[in-house]
């Protein structure tokens, strides 16, 4: 799990500025979805080889002082609730205001570590004559910043990996062991009410396993074990299934953060909708964010006993869901209730199917094969004037399926056919998870290219 840090303060203190700032790159799986990446709040970054989330905890509705007080302590106790190291933002213009105050004093009682940003300082007179009164809040590391300038940030990085724990030591791999891990991680995600803890309670009531049964497995307190058809599951739900609910957990909010803990964790994500309150758009956010950690994902629609049973109303339900979350509309959709157990059985079973599809391997000879019928079926289409040339394709791993084509263009495959190939693959091995592609050239191409396309041939081909 990567440590968790949350950026805290009012509105327009230049939060979301820093956070593009400290952000490092996007992970390369999905390209923009509309609706899903943007508007987000959480990213990958990295500093000195430390990789950590960052969590921007700001997005204020707009209402009046009172209002603003109660956000602010509210997005305050989620970063203590949830968070490793927690930034205050405070705006070094306008001085101390007494909503810096009241976050700053949530934030010390907690204990956790906490920094101090002192922001829009611009110049390095700014920075050197920053306003003294922050010092009344108590924290002790204050760094001067210009997040839009870019100022002060490598101080503040520093200081920060400092408070990470120790990094975990990953075991080197047994050449001996089986590639395929033999537990189902199941992560469970959903808005708040949807029924997760219901859900996860149902499904215990399957044989569960004692956790002192398993050896060697220290877990946290989340997670949840239980056989179900002779396989071993792992159910995470940061629900709370033992934990009591605490304020933060009814934020939206927590919802992605949550959601992110327990994916990291998981083969398997079940997104739980409320089939009487679809919420699609953050609904879509977690579906997005499935996709975007690659795992694999099965939709739930649960409270389906409050909806008149009927076969027509689940199709259509279902149909509309893949239009509205095209991105991902080959994910399975099951219709449950958590509250009378009615196919919450299925959860398990489809689940169990998904991991063996996420962890699946093809064998290089049928993949070939499939290339040669994919080709010939639909050629691949003219790339610079020239046709798109496939020669071969092989797994390059599994968790998810990753698949590495070898070509004479690969930068510029075109995005239509990039999805017929991800469509052929996913239809011919049955995969409804996600799938990776990547083009390479042959080993040497560059060379032999150089070689055979004298100067000044390639301007005279390409003008017509
Ligand atoms: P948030 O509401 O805390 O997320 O704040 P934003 O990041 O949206 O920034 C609020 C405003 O402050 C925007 O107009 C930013 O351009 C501006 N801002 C952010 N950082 C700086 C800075 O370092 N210096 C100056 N002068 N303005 C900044
Ligand atoms: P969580 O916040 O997602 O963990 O949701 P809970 O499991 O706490 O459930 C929220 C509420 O929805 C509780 O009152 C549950 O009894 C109710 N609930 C959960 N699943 C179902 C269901 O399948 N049908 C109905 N009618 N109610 C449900």
């Amino acid at each position: 799990m990567k440590p968790l840090v949350a950026i805290v303060g009012r509105p327009n203190v230049g939060k979301s500025t820093l956070f593009n700032r400290l952000a490092g790159r996007r992970l390369a799986l999905v390209e923009d979805v509309p609706g899903v990446t943007r508007d987000r709040h959480y990213a990958d970054a990295e500093w000195e080889q430390r990789e950590f989330r960052l969590i921007d905890t700001g997005g204020f509705v707009p209402g009046d002082d009172d209002n603003l007080l109660k956000q602010v302590r509210e997005q305050a106790q989620l970063a203590v609730d949830e968070c490793d190291v927690i930034l205050l933002i405070v705006d070094g213009r306008v001085g101390l205001t007494a909503a810096d105050q009241e976050v700053a004093m949530v934030l010390r009682k907690s204990g956790k570590p906490l920094l101090l940003g002192v922001n829009k300082l611009d110049t390095p007179q700014l920075a050197d004559d920053g306003p003294t009164d922050f010092y009344k809040l108590g924290i002790k590391n204050i760094f001067p910043l210009s997040a839009e300038h870019g100022l002060g940030s490598d101080a503040l990085l520093d200081e920060i990996i400092k408070y990470f724990p120790p990094p975990e030591v990953v075991p080197e791999p047994d050449p001996d062991a089986p590639e395929k891990p033999t537990s189902v991680r199941v992560a469970i995600v959903g808005r708040p009410n949807v029924g997760k803890s219901t859900l996860v309670n149902a499904l215990l009531k399957q044989k569960r396993v004692i956790e002192s049964e398993v050896a060697g497995t220290t877990r946290d307190p989340i997670d949840s074990q239980l056989i179900f058809e002779d396989r071993h599951f792992i159910l995470t739900d940061t629900a709370g299934i033992r934990r009591k609910k605490s304020i933060a957990q009814r934020l939206e909010k927590f919802t992605v953060i949550a959601a992110l803990k327990v994916m990291e964790r998981s083969d398997v994500a079940v997104l739980l909708m409320d089939a009487t309150e679809p919420h699609v758009t953050q609904d879509a956010k977690l579906a997005g964010l499935a996709l975007e950690m690659g795992r694999a994902l099965l939709i739930v629609v649960n409270k389906w006993d409050l909806i008149q049973k009927d076969k027509k109303k689940e199709d259509a339900f279902r149909d509309e869901l893949k239009l509205q979350l095209k991105f991902i509309a080959y994910a399975p959709v099951l219709f449950t209730s958590a509250l009378t157990g009615a196919k919450v059985q299925k959860v398990l079973e489809m689940a169990g199917k998904l991991f063996d599809q996420f962890h699946f391997r093809a064998p290089t000879p049928m993949l070939n094969k499939l290339l040669a019928h994919m080709v010939d079926s639909n050629p691949a289409p003219i790339v610079d004037g020239k046709p798109l040339r496939l020669y071969y394709i092989a797994q390059v791993s599994a968790g998810p399926p990753a698949f590495a084509l070898t070509c004479n263009k690969p930068k510029g495959v075109p995005e239509s056919y990039k999805r017929y190939i991800t469509n052929q693959l996913r239809e011919t091995f049955g995969l409804k998870v996600p799938i990776l592609l990547f083009f390479r050239e042959r080993p040497g191409q560059a060379k032999r290219n150089a070689r055979k396309r004298p100067q000044g041939t390639k301007s005279l081909k390409t003008r017509r």
